[in-house]
């Protein structure tokens, strides 16, 4: 790669396989006004081309004398000339193997004793880690020098786009780094692991997950819920609530809820009064207990416990992240000994 290239304020147009334009884009935004991909000829046109003032056809770099990569050249130089382009061109041979790497790891619910041990290991070993809100502060068995870069939302910030954090990994990967992503509870489970392992693969670069413990199980657990327990719940569904849920999952989860589940609702705080008024309308009981367990592992905590016909006054105080637990299980361990609520406004708060 050209390491010291100006192209001032040229928009730079990278042409080749993802994997290999993509490993050039740093550089390349470093030295130019912008940078634009295309992954195939055909994607040229005088319109997609408008404001680039150079253009460079990436290349494999192990097989660069080879047939394809000519073939490959002319195919681009004929659609750049199709598109009525006339740019500078120029050839980079993009060497594919590093020995950077990117692993994403599930921190755990909060509580830094709850990462797993090859977590543990990998945050041991990494030079930069880029870390999420809600993953565990755990700084003590960290390499000296590692970059910490914080990511995620927290109050009063703008949290970093998706698309740039994956950039920003695999960037580092891509220039010989050891990158751990640092996830809330475990990576795949609503932490956009799944899309981020994809971008890893599709840039080519070396992607392993660590799981870690989620908060769906492990919040509940703290507070005294088992999501399963014999004869009361032999299922549990674990579901968004990010965005308001629809009429027929409303439906549905009042179905399985009356057939024993154990519904969990992460994210679920605001949008919560329309997921209780939905489970009403759908026939679930208003006396099904229900439970809002905020910042969990936290020296903050909450506990509110409460029923479907009371929540929405009971929780009304009740603010992100917490965890919603929704069925009988929510009382499975303390029958008789916490004192239940039996009416609107008399759900009992518990602080540890
Ligand atoms: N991947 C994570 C979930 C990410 S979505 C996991 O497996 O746990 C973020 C949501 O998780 C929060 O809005 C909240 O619903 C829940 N959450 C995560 N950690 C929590 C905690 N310590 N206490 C309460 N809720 C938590």
């Amino acid at each position: 790669m050209r390491a010291n290239v100006d192209l001032g304020y040229a928009t730079v147009a990278l042409l080749g396989p993802r994997r290999l334009t993509q490993r050039l884009r740093g550089t390349y935004q470093r030295a130019a006004a912008g940078v634009v991909e295309f992954g195939r000829p055909d994607d040229l046109s005088e319109e997609s081309l408008r404001g680039v003032g150079f253009a460079v056809v990436a290349f494999p770099a192990a097989d660069a004398n080879s047939q394809s990569n000519a073939d490959a050249d002319a195919g681009w130089h004929r659609a750049l000339a199709a598109a009525g382009a006339a740019l500078p061109v120029a050839v980079e041979r993009v060497a594919e193997t590093t020995s950077g790497s990117i692993t994403l790891v599930g921190g755990g619910p909060g509580d830094p004793g709850l990462i797993t041990a090859a977590g543990l290991d990998a945050l041991a070993h990494a030079d930069v880690i880029f870390a999420d809100r809600l993953a565990p502060e755990v700084t003590h068995e960290l390499a000296p020098g590692v970059r910490v870069v914080p990511v995620g939302k927290r109050p009063g910030h703008h949290p970093v786009a998706q698309s740039e954090i994956q950039a920003q990994m695999i960037q580092a990967a891509l220039s010989g780094e050891t990158v751990v992503r640092l996830k809330g509870g475990d990576p795949f489970v609503f932490g956009r692991g799944g899309e981020e392992l994809v971008a890893c693969r599709e840039a080519g670069v070396d992607v392993h997950v660590i799981p870690g413990i989620t908060s769906a199980v492990a919040v509940p657990e703290h507070a005294g819920i088992p999501v399963t327990f014999r004869e009361l719940s032999r299922s549990f569904t674990v579901v968004s609530g990010h965005d308001p849920l629809g009429e027929r999952e409303l439906e549905h989860l009042a179905g399985l809820s009356r057939s024993g589940a154990t519904i969990v609702l992460l994210m679920g705080v605001a949008t919560l009064p329309q997921t209780v008024s939905g489970l009403t309308r759908h026939g679930l009981a208003g006396d099904t207990p229900l439970a809002v367990l905020e910042k969990g592992f936290s020296p903050d905590e909450r506990n509110t416990f409460t029923t479907l016909a009371t929540a929405v006054v009971d929780t009304a105080g009740c603010a992100s992240p917490a965890v919603t637990v929704i069925g009988p299980v929510v009382d499975a361990l303390t029958r008789g000994t916490r004192t239940g609520p039996t009416g609107p406004g008399s759900g009992s708060v518990a602080r540890s």
